[in-house]
């Protein structure tokens, strides 16, 4: 049984109130294409949406797309290390404040900016009540999830990677990494940052070298049954 694929899509926000045209095909493809995503949205750069946003958005949530928080701030002073469990809770209750009564959509996922955690991460995660944890772990000698927080639901940075450098896919590289026996591999890409044409052809072919593996996508609720 091939792995199931989890696409971690990093970086959703807005372009001074309207989609950032990458967004919009990336996330358009993966729709037209029956698949599916997750999608992390930077809480701050998602603000006053216009009410076409808002439907565009609900209409992507109701086709695939799972949107979740990736911080509020996405500040390189990392929001999610070296800060109290009030202040980490805080900035992920927001991201899920606005999702859920602006956008009135589900947020019920989440993962840091820069994958930046520790232990106090894992408190403010439970805390804000979130369903599952993208990149809890991921292989930096930092295991966020103690027992004594205990968040059931986490997905694992694994070394299946997509990227060799941030924006960058390469179908070269997912082949040289996948892995083939895990239950399930959660591949992280930045949409926004594909540069050029030949960034959305290594896209693609990624896309349908998975979908030949026989890999079944899933968002990160779906993968959980939640
Ligand atoms: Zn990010």
């Amino acid at each position: 049984m091939p792995p199931k694929v989890i696409i971690k899509a990093d970086d959703y926000a807005l372009n001074n109130g309207a989609q950032y045209a990458n967004w919009t095909r990336f996330l358009d493809d993966i729709v037209t294409r029956g698949l599916s995503a997750w999608a992390g949205a930077i809480g701050d750069r998602c603000v006053a949406p216009s009410a076409a946003i808002i439907t565009q958005v609900q209409a992507w949530e109701s086709n695939g797309i799972e949107f979740g928080g990736h911080g509020w701030t996405h500040s390189p002073v990392y929001e999610f290390k070296g800060r109290s469990i009030g202040i980490q809770t805080s900035h992920i209750r927001e991201t899920q404040r606005l999702l859920e009564d602006v956008y009135e959509i589900p947020c019920r996922s989440f993962a840091a900016p820069y994958n930046e955690v520790e232990v106090n991460t894992g408190h403010a995660v439970k805390a804000a009540g979130v369903a599952v944890w993208l990149f809890a772990k991921w292989g930096q000698g930092l295991d966020p999830v103690t027992p004594s927080v205990a968040i059931t639901n986490y997905l694992s940075r694994s070394t299946t990677e997509i990227e060799t450098a941030t924006g960058v896919p390469s179908l070269s590289k997912l082949q040289q990494t996948f892995e083939a026996t895990r239950p399930y591999v959660c591949i992280q890409v930045h949409p926004n940052s594909f540069a050029n044409e030949a960034a959305w052809t290594e896209w693609n072919a990624c896309l349908d070298w998975l979908v030949t593996q026989g890999c079944e996508f899933k968002t990160p609720c779906e993968y959980f049954g939640i």
